[in-house]
Order: C-alpha cells, then structure tokens, then sequence
C-alpha cells in the first residue's frame, strides 16, 4: 500500500473538530481586527523565496521543495507565505488602496525538515501582514490580534517575547560588535554559522545548533546597539502593549536576521520552548522585492503547533446530527428520504439510513452518531402524514405532523 509521504499527516474526526475551532477563532478575529483574507499560490517562481526569505537563512539552504516544470522554470513549494503575499500586494497594486493593507492567511507551507513533533514537511500556517504604516501601533495591534487568539482557545503557558535588532544603521554597529564576540569563537561554530559570520553574524543568534547556541550565551543584545528613534520605537511598543493588558517579555535571544527585518522581532513561545508564533517589523521586504519603499508587521503561526495546544474534552457538538430519520419499509424509505432532503434545505443537519439496516440496528446507529432525536417512517406514518418525534436524551415522544418537524426540532 501507498503510503503518506514522510512529514506528512492526515487532518480528520476529532482532530478536525479543533482544527474548524481555531479556524472559526481565527476569522472571527482578524475580522474584528480588519484583516481580510488573501490566498496565494502554493507554488512560486524560485526567485521569490531567495530574494524574499534570505540566502542565509535554514529555510533557504536546505528546507526548500525546488523543481523544475515542464517549460524548464525553477518553482519551489511555498515554504512561507509572506514573500508571496508581498508580491502580491506589489503586483496588483494594492498599495494604491487605502493604506495600511491588511491581510491574513491560513494554507500549507512545505519545508524539507527532519520530522519530529510539531515539525512537519507540510505544515500550515496562519499569519497576518499589515503594510503601509510604520507606527509600532502595528506591531501592537498584530501582537494583541495573537494573545486574543491564544485566550481564546483557552491556551495557557504561552509568552509573548519581543526584542528590538534596530534599523539599517543599527544594525551596522551590532554587526561589528556581534563580530568582535564571535570573532574567538569562530572554530566552534557550525559550518553554516561560519559563513554567517561573514555575511550576517546576527543569524548565528538563531542557529538551531546546541553547540552554537552554547557559544553565544553571552553575546552582546541587540537593544545595546538602538539609535534613538529605535529606542523610542520598542518604547512606545513596550507601553501600548501594557495598555493593551499584554503580558511580554524582552528577550535579546529573540532575533530574525534578514536583511530587510527592522526593529521589532517577536516570537509566542509554549513553556518548554516550541515556537507558535514567529513574527516582526520588515521595512525592507517590498523594496527589496521589487516595490515602492512600504513599512509592513507581519507573523506567521503553526496551526499544527496551535492546534496541539487546544485543551479540549468537551469537543463542540457542530456536526452532531439533529434528527435521524429511520424507516420500517420501503413506502417508509422514500418518505424518510424525502423528508431528510426537505430538512436538510431548511439548513438542519438530518441524517437517514441508506444502509437498509433493521428497525434495531437504525436505532443503534442513531444513538451511536449522537442524534438529538429520531424518527421511524413507515406506511402508517405515511398515511397519516404525522409521524412520532423521539428526544433521545430525555427519552420524551410527541406525535406531530410531518409538516411541522423541522419548527419542532430547530435548535
Ligand atoms: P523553527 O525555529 O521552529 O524552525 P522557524 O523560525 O523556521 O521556526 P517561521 O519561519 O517563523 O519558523 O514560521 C512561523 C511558524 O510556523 C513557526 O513559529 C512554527 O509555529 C511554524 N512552523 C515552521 N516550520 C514548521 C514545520 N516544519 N512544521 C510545523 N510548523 C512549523
Ligand atoms: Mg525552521
């Protein structure tokens, strides 16, 4: 037998059930937020990911999904949204709407990694971007848009860590300092990192590696290195998300180290360590893509991640049947089918047995499936036009028309 490929998985029964719940938070949220959804391609030109991801980062030297097509163009799985949401918003001109744009998505992402738990190779991702303002009343916003999320679903234990790396001149001082630090430690770093060290030291703050991350315990923070409008920046951050009633943390650990990241950096991080939200400030990406200079926040959530996180036993009961329509013989059967397919255009969820079971084993069903009540058609039911409406949790019966089942049973 075939089997799903490695890093894969199935999304089906009660798992789904929590995946539609955080589905349903998600667009009731961004909603209230003035985020609108956009889909984007799951597939992109190469290109885009190596200008719009970064040629140092993991997902780029070694995660991405990259083939050829049939015209003999490079194309890559999509291992990230935003690079394709940024083009996007460059190449359909959405920067002529009112600004800022503000958009979410929910899709799968593929990334060749080592599957382990809460690492997939196809993954989904929900995230929000808002271009066009430069206030760090964005970051805020996004910031606060994610702890409603996670309060939401009732999900404890999980911290919001923020941090500044600065803007362009900033960074040009980190560099240096980052360097001198590292500059002895040079033999004990990663390959990879070795390389960082040259092209851009402050991903070596982010490698995964136990070695490397050993070596850097005491490197210098980002914030030592802020110009004053950085610093009055993650100021008025750090006090509008108190305002805001957002718990954080400052963390110098917290760092993106792409060229066109600026200022904020934030992770939402589960106590133990794994990372559900990983987001920040991007000043540089739609420049850098292509596009007139445009500010933009944006994060990226692990649904597989967030969904894991979902402490539920009492899972909502949204697709449980409402009626279960039996029959006791075959006038009965076109009767229960007809009167199914009348409840069911009426928008109630009803359920009939075309399994041609005994009276018995419909009933066994019924009650296996969860219907909230149930009925058995026969000839006489059909003859009399009336039939008998069971409440299976208080065991209660009334006779009533056909006509008048769906007003009875509605919810
Ligand atoms: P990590 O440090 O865990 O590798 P990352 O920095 O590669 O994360 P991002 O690129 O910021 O992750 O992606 C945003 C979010 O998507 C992550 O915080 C995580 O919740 C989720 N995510 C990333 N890669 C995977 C994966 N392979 N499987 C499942 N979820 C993932
Ligand atoms: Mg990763």
């Amino acid at each position: 037998m075939t089997q799903a490929p490695k890093g894969t998985h199935d999304i089906y029964g009660e798992e789904m059930r929590l995946w539609r719940k955080a589905e349903t938070e998600i667009r009731s949220i961004t909603d209230v937020f003035g985020y609108h959804e956009i889909r984007t391609p799951m597939f992109e030109a190469t290109e885009l990911f190596l200008r719009g991801v970064g040629d140092t980062t993991d997902i780029v030297q070694k995660e991405m999904y990259t083939f050829q097509d049939k015209g003999g163009r490079s194309m890559t799985l999509r291992p990230e949204q935003t690079a394709g949401v940024a083009r996007a918003f460059i190449e359909r001109g959405l920067h002529n709407a009112p600004q800022p744009t503000k958009v979410f998505y929910i899709g799968p992402c593929f990334r060749y990694e080592k599957p382990q738990s809460g690492r997939y190779r196809q993954h989904y991702q929900f995230g929000v971007e808002c271009f066009g303002a430069g206030s760090p009343a964005v970051e805020a916003e996004v910031i606060s848009l994610g702890h409603t999320l996670i309060s939401r679903l009732s999900i404890t234990g999980v911290q919001v860590h923020i941090n500044s790396i600065g803007c362009v001149e900033c960074r040009i001082a980190y560099n240096e300092k980052l360097r001198a630090f590292l500059a002895e430690k040079l033999e004990s770093l990663c390959g990879l990192c070795a390389g960082r060290y040259e092209k851009n030291p402050l991903r070596v703050l982010d490698c995964k590696s136990p070695n490397c991350q050993a070596q850097i315990t005491e490197a210098p923070a980002t914030t030592s290195c802020l110009c004053k409008e950085c610093e009055n920046h993650f100021a008025t951050l750090q006090d509008l998300l108190t305002q805001m009633g957002v718990p954080y943390i400052v963390d110098a650990k917290v760092v993106r180290g792409l060229d066109y990241y600026t200022r904020t950096v934030f992770e939402f991080i589960k106590d133990g360590g794994q990372t559900v939200i990983g987001g920040g400030r991007y000043d540089g990406l739609i420049k850098q893509l292509g596009g007139t200079d445009t500010p933009a926040v944006g994060f990226g959530m692990g649904m597989e991640r967030l969904t894991s996180l979902i402490n539920e036993t009492n899972p909502t009961d949204e697709t449980t049947p409402v009626i279960f329509i039996g029959h006791a013989d075959e006038k009965g059967f076109t009767a229960a089918c007809k009167l199914t397919d009348d409840l069911r255009k009426m928008g109630i969820r009803a359920v009939n047995d075309p399994a041609n079971r005994s009276v018995k084993a419909q009933m066994k069903y019924a009650d296996k499936i969860n219907a909230r009540f149930t009925t058995i058609l026969g000839e006489s039911e059909v003859t009399s036009g009336a039939c008998k409406i069971r409440n299976m949790q208080t065991r209660e019966e009334i006779t009533l028309p056909l006509a008048n089942v769906s007003t009875y049973i509605q919810p």
